[in-house]
């Protein structure tokens, strides 16, 4: 994204444009982004080539997720609906894993009947369950287990998921109780060790930390792993920081790691790959003075980006229309919603704004619009895919009429 002649503009197209043709709040991703993403992921982990499973919960539309697929991508899902929409977006199953706390019963059937390559179990109660399953379809099912490392990711507090107080995953020896149970059970092929310790995760160490710990595991037990599935979780610059993981140290420890351990390598990048395609563009309804400060009232809510609301995320907010007017005033973007959290940021010495300007949101590919709901009987926004001056409707706005 960039300005021209003051205008911010994607790839070839600018917002205002885009606004006028589709009005607002609208996601917007770039097919160029998500290109040069998909590139630089393969790049840095060139020398082992890994299979990379999109994490189909970032981003959930059927469009982009079949532009992944193109560039060879396979899908790490979280449920039912998920597997249902990779499979739909043309994802073979021999490329899709599957995690999960809580997979019921009819899921499991569902994934073990579409020969999935992977069900990364998280219990010794869900392995029962895929056992019994396999027994009564007379099937041996390819399954992982997911070790909780107890490993810090150093990350929000609400995204990290591999410390011993977090729900995910089974402690070492729960671990080697599940694979005892597997190596006796004629119906389980035990194949993978999974791991997946946060998300937005910038700092190389705690992935040097779970490494070690999955070594240790692997040097302690009596199986032979194919894969180890080291997750998701790499993560993206979302302030002016330029903050950004050292993936060269990333795949060095890899690399190391694979000298002692012959086995593929498995990742289900979500953020990394989809989180800097996506802008969520918004109109400001009404502006209206405290005292203090401006509330600058948009038409997209909470219900349309979550992430603030949820986690206190940051998102760069930026204007449509550049303008040399800076405001005295400090500005407290929220939504329309009936909570005080619906609120987007707050800024000092953004440049003067009136009502019917735009604005942009920046870095919402992921967990944007997977994470929108109809709260307020708000309805879902469009959402547009931009390969260079084209603009692709890649799923429509939600209408009353569909939710009433
Ligand atoms: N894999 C699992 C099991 C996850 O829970 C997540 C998300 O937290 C991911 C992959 C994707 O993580 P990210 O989007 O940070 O890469």
């Amino acid at each position: 994204m960039k300005y021209i002649n003051k205008r911010l503009t994607v790839e070839k197209v600018n917002f205002q444009r885009i606004a006028k043709k589709f009005g607002t709040p609208f996601y917007c991703y770039s097919f160029s982004k998500l290109r040069e993403n998909v590139n630089k992921f393969k790049n840095n982990f060139k020398s082992f080539s890994p299979l990379i499973c999109f994490a189909v919960k970032s981003n959930t539309n059927v469009y982009l997720i079949r532009e992944i697929k193109k560039f060879g991508l396979g899908a790490d899902v979280v449920s039912l609906g998920e597997l249902m929409m990779a499979l739909k977006a043309g994802i073979k199953p021999n490329k899709i894993v599957f995690s999960g706390v809580g997979k019921t019963f009819d899921e499991l059937k569902f994934a073990i009947n579409k020969k999935i390559l992977l069900i990364n179990a998280e219990s010794l109660s869900e392995i029962m369950v895929i056992n019994k399953i396999a027994k009564l379809k007379n099937k041996k099912v390819r399954v992982g287990i997911r070790l909780n490392p107890n490993t810090d990711a150093k990350t929000l507090k609400q995204i990290s998921t591999g410390k011993k107080e977090n729900k995910f995953g089974v402690n070492k020896n729960t671990f080697q109780k599940i694979v005892d149970f597997c190596k006796n059970s004629k119906n389980i092929d035990l194949k993978c060790l999974s791991v997946h310790i946060g998300s937005q995760i910038l700092d190389h160490k705690p992935y040097e930390k779970m490494l070690n710990s999955v070594s240790q595991i692997l040097g302690k037990t009596n199986h032979k792993f194919e894969f180890i599935d080291l997750g998701g979780g790499m993560g993206i610059n979302y302030s002016d920081k330029k903050e950004s993981l050292n993936y060269k140290k990333y795949n060095a420890a890899i690399n190391n790691f694979l000298k002692k351990h012959k086995v593929k390598i498995i990742f289900e990048p979500g953020r990394s790959i989809i989180g800097n395609t996506g802008t969520l563009i918004s109109r400001v309804i009404y502006i209206k003075d405290s005292g203090k400060k401006k509330f600058i009232i948009l038409d997209a809510a909470m219900n349309d980006l979550m992430r603030p609301a949820l986690y206190g995320a940051f998102h760069r907010t930026l204007p449509v229309i550049k303008s040399n007017k800076i405001s005295n005033k400090t500005y407290e973007f929220v939504g329309p919603i009936c909570e005080s959290t619906d609120k987007f940021i707050t800024l000092k010495k953004f440049q003067k704004l009136k009502e019917k300007d735009l604005i942009a949101i920046c870095d919402v590919g992921a967990y944007g619009m997977s994470l929108s709901s109809n709260y307020n009987l708000r309805p879902k926004p469009i959402e547009l895919l931009i390969k260079g001056s084209k603009i692709n409707i890649i799923r429509k706005r939600q209408k009353h009429t569909e939710i009433i």
